[in-house]
């Protein structure tokens, strides 16, 4: 079972007055500023809220997450902040707050600090940020993948009690199952992605990364304003990808094998599935994502600017876009596959309740291990089709491999299917 819902514990605690917010707030900041690993791209006003936040549970104040420290991905706005997006062309400092920022402070919770990303969110490793690589806390060898690298590896590390990343083609699963903690994209929409510095808002969605589900599940309430309704699970019909099985290896097989020992507990019947068009999910991917990421970043910055600032990653990305855009019937194309692998989900879904297959194709690779290997390039195999069609997915930890490093299964429901994800989840904690 989970190692416990840490954040209502320490918020019980703060409530009750054994400790106060302040005090648990310090005692993050003393472990980030202890820290080797490079999450954090800047910290935040968090000693100030956390004073402010004691005052106000004193006076009756409650909340989910009343006095807990949470970090947010940088390319959030937090007023007063620089948002940067892992990127050196962003030197603003921020005038307003995101609206997830607003979700989080109504809760109660203290924003410790803006973690790094790939440079506007483009990339699988947080190797492509302007302030350098993260390091992965299981091994720091190893990449804590991306773009919601800093995220992860903060929540894995114990730097923050939960953080916010986005996902727009598997940016909060894939780091999620790199390190070993818990991943959620919801629904596309569900959450207000206002204040965000959007790649690809067709596909962008916030979701939180936490170590638990339970922890997840308190986050996502918080965020979209819907609480969950308890779902019955047992007797489910999940669903494997006919289509994902080339890709298997013996670490990922073990995904498999340990889900279907863990769901067959509860009575679930398995069935396979077919995607046909799930291999062309990340061409897809490529030219509707970039097409819109050009358009997002062409205001962003002089010429001169562009050329210095910007990195090889978003260059490369901006060209494709800028490609693309000048072909309209590239586009036409994708956006004909894209809605072809939504009606494939669709049908899927008549024969099963939930989608089960390993988050990502293999465990995070290391630094020096060669880019164009074939797990690193389709990194987000697995997690691009549910992104296509808009819907929730779920990353757990759920194995470990001969190296102890961890890979997680993703769950992948209906709109709108959380409740019933964050119940199945559970049973692999
Ligand atoms: N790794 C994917 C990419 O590089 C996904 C990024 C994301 O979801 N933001 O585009």
């Amino acid at each position: 079972m989970s190692n416990n819902n840490r954040i209502s514990e320490i918020r019980e605690n703060i409530k009750s007055g054994v400790i106060s917010s302040k005090a648990v707030t310090l005692d993050i900041l003393g472990k980030i500023n202890n820290s080797d690993l490079n999450c954090f791209i800047s910290l935040v006003d968090a000693v100030e809220q956390a004073e402010i936040m004691d005052e106000k549970i004193k006076n009756g104040f409650d909340g989910p997450l009343a006095g807990v420290p949470v970090a947010i991905k940088d390319n959030m706005r937090y007023k007063g902040s620089v948002t940067t997006c892992g990127s050196a062309i962003l030197t603003q400092k921020d005038e307003i707050n995101c609206a997830v920022v607003d979700r989080l402070r109504e809760a109660g919770a203290i924003i410790i600090g803006k973690t790094n990303m790939d440079e506007f969110a483009m990339g699988s490793s947080n190797t492509t940020s302007a302030y350098g690589n993260v390091l992965n806390p299981v091994a720091k060898d190893r990449v804590p993948g991306g773009s919601s690298g800093g995220s992860a590896a903060a929540v894995a590390a114990d730097l923050c009690y939960a953080a916010l990343g986005s996902d727009t083609g598997g940016s909060i699963r894939q780091p999620a199952s790199y390190c070993g903690v818990v991943g959620l994209k919801p629904t596309l929409g569900s959450i207000d992605g206002s204040g965000m510095y959007a790649l690809s808002q067709d596909m962008d969605q916030i979701g939180p990364i936490t170590k638990t589900v339970d922890e997840n599940r308190i986050l996502f309430e918080v965020l979209s304003g819907r609480k969950m309704q308890k779902a019955e699970i047992n007797g489910l019909k999940i669903g494997f990808v006919n289509d994902f099985k080339a890709w298997y290896t013996q670490d990922t097989q073990k995904v498999i094998n340990r889900a279907k020992e863990v769901l067959s507990k509860i009575g679930c019947s398995f069935t396979e599935i077919d995607l046909p068009s799930a291999n062309a999910a990340f061409a897809t991917y490529c030219v509707l994502g970039n097409a819109q990421s050009a358009n997002n970043l062409r205001d962003i910055g002089t010429t001169a600017e562009r050329d210095q600032r910007l990195g090889k990653e978003v260059k490369k990305r901006i060209l494709i876009g800028e490609y693309v855009l000048c072909h309209p019937e590239i586009i036409d194309r994708a956006k004909r596959v894209k809605n072809k692998i939504i009606r494939e989900f669709e049908e899927a879904f008549k024969l099963c309740d939930v989608i089960v297959s390993p988050s990502a194709p293999s465990v995070a690779f290391k630094f020096t291990d060669d880019r164009r290997n074939k797990e690193i390039v389709y990194s987000d195999i697995f997690t691009q089709p549910p992104s296509i069609a808009g819907l929730p997915a779920l990353s757990v930890p759920c194995v470990t491999n001969e190296e102890s490093l961890p890979i997680g299964v993703q769950l992948v429901g209906k709109k709108y299917s959380e409740n019933v994800l964050f119940e199945l989840g559970k049973m692999f904690e």
